[in-house]
């Protein structure tokens, strides 16, 4: 399964891309690092109900209908403008918070056609037609986990929206297991019909990687990517390259 599918701009991205309101210099993200983790928190409980409710209804490339029309609700309860059917079943929501960088962050919408076995409570039962066979349906790649952190992300930085000023431009893209929707989207004029983000930022869940670690990489991703690492010991600074698989 291709997984590689990123939208991007082919600018680079910053760790601090959002404007601070009244001075010049950017967010201070460090020193809000208690509100985020505060905003973070509190939300928890429905993040994690809505990343269940999706991970138990998944929905195969270009059959997410449901899965955008729960995200576009979410982003709208939270003052988002938001467009649906953007290439298909994609979204774009935006959100205008004064002067500053356009800052794009996207997830992907599609699940995959598997069956799955975990046994969990909220295990997917669901079936759907697929290339003219019906098959299980399964959120095996993590995209699950991307939109309750998408809708997480928007949630705490509208909830800090007077430490910063720009504009959020959060995207859902349809059908990226079959890598087919980025170049839609774009087609459906992403980049003419809303405004061309400054910097793009993308989430991808790894099970490859130890809990609680946190790997980036600045610029498009390639197949195999070279990542860094940044667990605790990279907070203090000691961040190490290292070699990590091409995701799932
Ligand atoms: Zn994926």
């Amino acid at each position: 399964m291709d997984c590689s599918g990123d939208i991007g701009t082919g600018r680079q991205a910053s760790r601090s891309s959002l404007s601070a309101p009244g001075r010049h210099g950017s967010l201070d993200v460090v020193g809000l690092k208690s509100a985020i983790a505060r905003s973070v928190e509190s939300d928890y409980p429905k993040l994690d109900a809505l990343y269940k409710d999706i991970h138990a209804h998944p929905e195969i490339a270009f059959q997410e209908e449901k899965t955008a029309a729960k995200l576009a609700a979410e982003m709208r309860a939270l003052g988002f403008e938001v467009t649906e059917h953007v290439g298909k079943t994609g979204l774009v929501a935006i959100y205008k918070n004064g002067d500053g960088p356009t800052i794009m962050v996207r997830t992907e919408l599609d699940a995959l056609p598997m069956e799955e076995k975990t046994g969990l409570a909220y295990a997917s039962h669901d079936k759907t037609v697929w290339q003219g066979r019906e098959t299980f349906v399964a959120h095996s790649c993590g995209h699950d986990i991307h939109m309750a952190s998408w809708v997480g992300t928007a949630r705490t930085l509208v909830g800090l929206k007077d430490q910063w000023r720009g504009t959020l431009m959060f995207i859902a893209q349809p059908a990226e297991e079959i890598v087919a929707a980025a170049k839609a989207m774009l087609a459906d004029g992403l980049f003419t019909r809303f405004p061309k983000p400054d910097f793009g930022f993308a989430l991808h869940a790894n099970g490859a990687v130890a809990h609680d670690t946190v790997l980036y990489h600045v610029g498009s991703l390639p197949r195999m990517p070279t990542a860094s690492t940044s667990n605790s010991a990279a907070a203090a600074g000691t961040a190490r390259r290292l070699r990590q698989p091409s995701t799932p």
